[in-house]
């Protein structure tokens, strides 16, 4: 089985901390993972939350991070100013391509809306076949499970074709959901123009 190679994950994660110290815990173990496996961060840039968290867990590891930030958080107080290198865009829009643009697979950890909605692009992207790489579930106290049952519900009720079911693959543990995605094949999607609706 041919192992895919990461030079840079893009994570997507929560600016808050979460209640349960089980998020904290996740950020700085998969930061320290990425540092080890020299895989350079790539994320928001933000100093808060979880965000802030896994930017400060790869760099006391040895690691990188780089930031992308769009010019309206690019400020005194909300960025992070450790980070090795940082992309001040002029959009979320230009921002969300630019951190796509530099990263070579995609991990969403717990988060909320903006966690979400970042995920969601880069799940629609790959649908549309805009991008093939691989897009991970850090599922730290099984919280994306609503998230999943939610997809399943939508496949079953024919708005989410069953083969998409594929595009995120969802492990509880920092390594073992970055060993799924360096062994995720390449994925043999339908065109979306060739769908039919059953
Ligand atoms: P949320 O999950 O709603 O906390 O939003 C987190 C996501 O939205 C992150 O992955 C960031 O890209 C973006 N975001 C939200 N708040 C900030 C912030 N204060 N600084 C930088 N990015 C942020």
């Amino acid at each position: 089985m041919i192992k895919r190679v990461f030079r840079r994950i893009c994570v997507f994660s929560g600016s808050r901390d979460g209640y349960n110290p089980a998020y904290l815990q996740a950020a700085h173990d998969l930061g320290a993972t990425l540092a080890t496996q020299n895989v350079e961060l790539v994320y928001g840039g933000g100093s808060m939350g979880l965000m802030g968290a896994i930017a400060d867990s790869t760099l006391s590891y040895g690691g990188r991070a780089i930031g992308v930030l769009p010019e309206f958080l690019a400020t005194e107080k909300l960025a992070h100013k450790g980070l090795n290198k940082v992309f001040v865009t002029q959009d979320m829009h230009t921002r969300k391509a630019k951190m796509a643009e530099l990263s070579d697979a995609f991990i969403a950890m717990p988060g909320g809306l903006g966690t979400f909605e970042e995920l969601f692009e880069m799940v629609t992207w790959a649908q549309l076949g805009v991008h093939a790489k691989p897009i991970g579930l850090l599922n730290t106290n099984r919280f994306y499970e609503p998230l999943l049952n939610l997809i399943e519900h939508a496949i079953q009720a024919g708005f989410i074709h069953e083969t998409h079911r594929q595009l995120m693959i969802a492990d509880q543990d920092p390594s073992g959901l970055i060993e799924q995605l360096q062994k995720q094949p390449e994925l043999d999607l339908p065109k979306i123009t060739d769908l039919d609706q059953t």
